[in-house]
């Protein structure tokens, strides 16, 4: 927190290696499962900072929120980058050569330099600095000339905050498909300026054309958010995109219990990859631990969003409703639609409930971030953010 101010916003882009990352928070892991949540984390750096400190930070948390939104109102891009991804994965079923040239890159094995360090950070912390991102994912997709769909699909595997939206979407706008005419081309020269020195590849591709042309889907309206229905008796379903939903559950719905799914459904995996399942079950516990402690009787965990598992929690709560918080688009929400179709024939509903947060900020998110990001003093006042004596202006 104290360093989330100026500071922030002149140092975070420097890279310095792994255990030297005191210009950023590394909090994404937990904002992305909201082991905290975005209101929490902004409440604080506001406390101790002007807005206008904290600007550039308030502005990167927006982003993850902006991307979600982006994505909501077209989820087929999601769709597609799973199918892309699944068809280059039968390539390189067929080729040797390929399925050699991305184990050459995920192991860290081009002999390029900086990018062989960023893959084995990767597969070993489950973390990159966000500078470290953007130029591996431009090496890997302009000067190795790899499928970037595979490379989203390598961070997906290996990130703690593997997230379907701010990585599809950071891969996209790197590879110039997200945000038409513009790609993001890794430049030697930044490189070494961004890692003190410690990185200077050599023969880097000099151009970025865009991986191809599309053109940007339009937004397709929310669905309207779920009343929860007052005084019926239900079970709080937690899953892995909001870990905190219990603090935005109104007092009108009478809790009989928490069940805390610490994985997806089987048919839609997730987590994607195995540190991820092994941070997001400790955070799930973690979790029911401190409900527990704050003395709410009847908190499970659950090993996945599983119908039988579910269901025998319900009856021996006497419960015929789940609710939940909306997991945005992704494998977990795709779970959840489908536990709550093996449910209905037993009688039992799931009502997911839309954060405040989101359904604040989402609709918004209708062309790019800096239209959007004009809306953040607004959307921090309506979020009881505001600061009325300090004018954002
Ligand atoms: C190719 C690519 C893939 C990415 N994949 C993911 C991903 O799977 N999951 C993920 O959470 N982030 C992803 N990011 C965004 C960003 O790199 C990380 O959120 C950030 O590096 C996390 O580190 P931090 O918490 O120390 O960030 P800080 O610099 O401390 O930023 C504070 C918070 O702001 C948010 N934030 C910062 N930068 C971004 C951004 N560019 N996009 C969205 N939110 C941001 C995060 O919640 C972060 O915790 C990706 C970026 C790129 C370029």
């Amino acid at each position: 927190m104290p360093n989330g101010g100026r500071r922030y916003a002149t140092e975070r882009n420097r890279e310095a290696g792994p255990g030297l990352r005191d210009n950023v928070s590394m909090l994404s892991p937990y904002l992305r499962h909201r082991a905290i949540t975005e209101h929490e984390v902004l409440a604080a750096v506001l406390r101790q900072h002007p807005f206008q400190a904290a600007e550039k930070f308030v502005q990167e948390v927006f982003w993850r929120t902006y991307w979600k939104g982006w994505l909501q109102m077209r989820p087929q891009v999601w769709q597609a980058f799973l199918r892309e991804r699944d068809n280059e994965r039968e390539r390189l079923e067929r080729s040797r050569e390929r399925r050699e040239a991305i184990a050459c890159a995920e192991d860290g094995r081009t002999g390029i330099d900086g990018f062989d360090a960023w893959a084995r950070e990767l597969v070993q912390t489950g973390y990159l600095h966000n500078h470290a991102r953007m130029w591996f994912a431009s090496i890997w997709i302009f000067t190795l000339r790899l499928p970037w769909s595979l490379g989203a699909d390598f961070f997906l595997r290996h990130l703690l905050d593997a997230d379907p939206a701010s990585n599809t979407l950071g891969w996209r706008w790197v590879a110039g498909i997200q945000t038409p005419g513009k790609t993001y081309l890794a430049q030697s020269d930044n490189i070494e300026k961004y890692t003190g020195g410690r990185h200077r590849p050599n023969a880097l591709a000099t151009e970025a054309h865009a991986v191809r042309d599309e053109t940007t889907p339009q937004p397709t309206p929310l669905a309207p958010p779920v009343q929860l229905p007052s005084g019926r008796p239900a079970l709080l379903l937690l899953h892995g995109d909001d870990l905190a939903g219990h603090e935005v559950m109104p007092s009108s719905v009478k809790l009989r219990g928490v069940l805390l799914a610490a994985s997806g459904h089987r048919d839609h995996p997730w987590p994607f990859g195995h540190r991820a399942e092994h941070f997001v079950t400790a955070l799930a516990t973690d979790t029911a631990d401190r409900l527990t402690r704050a003395g709410r009787a009847d908190v499970h965990v659950i090993e996945a969003l599983q119908a039988d598992i579910v269901h025998r929690h319900c009856t021996a709560a006497g419960v015929t409703t789940l609710v939940t918080t909306e997991a945005p688009v992704g494998p977990l929400a795709d779970g959840l639609v489908r536990l709550a179709r093996e449910l209905r024939d037993d009688g039992i509903e799931i009502l997911p409930l839309r954060r405040p947060w989101d359904d604040l900020a989402w609709p918004h998110a209708t062309h790019g971030f800096f239209r959007f990001r004009t809306r953040i003093p607004e959307l921090l006042a309506r979020n009881g953010l505001g600061m009325p004596e300090a004018p954002y202006e």
